[in-house]
């Protein structure tokens, strides 16, 4: 699989030339199990929720962290047929790896997960960049926010694909605003700037509308979509997440939440099946979590009230309304 296309990489090697420099940005904040198809970029998506399905190697099976949908994963890719569908190579090293085949290495300055734990080593690294030490910055969404570098006059976004295949309904959102966030960070200076965003789906409206940097265009489509599938603002999200020791009694836990909640039959409000959230075990807990589309929010409060001052033995609850982080 090739990493960079051969107008990234010749663009490249101009900034290089001409002294000038690139950012590289990985769009990869660190989620593993989505599947994308290598060949023609195919994302497996749940038939209920639009949400991408996450690959599981125990079962060999797709599944839905909203509703708890669940089906074989396929050998081959639904859409192309491609036999590379659930075989991925590793990300970054292979990125690296063809990186150091047309640049020295010593060019390079990388952003990795080392750099951001080690307290200053981020902004030791990004202060080195922005005074011209370095051609070339390898990083995640954090090179793309806030800093100014005027020698900087190419942005690649190697692969624009990983942020449209997260496991949340508004991944194209979240790429788009990435995609208008970088596109600002080429050219700051009096240099013209350029961005290549690499992507198997030139189509797609979340880059189509960032390419023409067409933010009210790119509005209109996401909220008739979000009207269509009864998403925010349409009608309120509450997620409630039940952590614990143990897995089972937070699942126990959301199951006797959902059945009392069900038993008031309040209208419009339509709980979908407590699941586990793509992140399924943080510090040592593992999660569970139960999503509930509210019409109209006011009907579900009462209850949502008494959940919240309820006391769960060895399980902590949290509701979140509107949350934006679904993980
Ligand atoms: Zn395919
Ligand atoms: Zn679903």
């Amino acid at each position: 699989e090739r990493v960079f296309s051969p107008m990234a990489k010749s663009a490249i090697l101009e900034r290089i030339a001409k002294g000038e420099q690139s950012i590289l940005l990985l769009n990869r904040r660190g989620f593993s199990t989505s599947l994308i198809c290598p060949d023609c970029g195919y994302v497996p998506k749940c038939p209920n929720c639009d949400v991408s399905l996450t690959y599981h190697r125990v079962g060999d099976e797709l599944r839905c962290h909203w509703c708890d949908y669940k089906t074989p994963a396929p050998d081959v890719c639904p859409n192309c047929g491609s036999e590379n569908f659930k075989y991925r190579g590793k990300g970054t090293q292979k990125i690296e790896i063809q990186l150091y085949d047309f640049v020295e290495p010593e060019r390079v300055l990388r952003i990795d997960s080392d750099a951001i734990e080690r307290k200053g080593s981020l902004n030791r690294i990004l202060e080195k960049f922005a005074s011209k030490r370095g051609s070339v910055l390898v990083g995640t969404q954090m090179v793309a926010k806030g800093h100014d570098y005027p020698n900087v006059t190419l942005v690649v976004v190697i692969d624009a694909d990983v942020g449209m295949a997260m496991p949340d309904f508004r991944a194209g959102e979240k790429t788009f605003q990435l995609l208008s966030q970088v596109a600002g960070r080429a050219g700051r200076g009096e240099r013209h700037g350029r961005v290549i965003i690499q992507t198997r789906h030139p189509d797609k409206p979340a880059v189509q509308f960032a390419v023409k940097n067409a933010y009210k265009e790119f509005f209109a489509h996401s909220i008739a979509r979000r009207r269509e599938l009864d998403y925010p603002p349409f009608s309120r999200l509450i997620r409630i997440v039940a952590k614990s020791q143990n897995s089972q009694l937070a699942e126990n836990t959301l199951r006797k939440i959902l059945r009392e909640l069900l038993k008031e039959k309040l209208s419009g409000i339509f709980p979908l099946s407590p699941t586990e959230p793509p992140i399924a075990k943080l510090k040592g807990e593992y999660r569970w979590h139960l999503l509930i589309k509210a019409k109209d929010i006011r009907n579900i409060l009462p209850f949502l009230r008494r959940v919240a001052r309820a006391k769960f033995k060895n399980v902590k609850v949290r509701i979140d309304i509107d949350p934006y982080d679904m993980m």
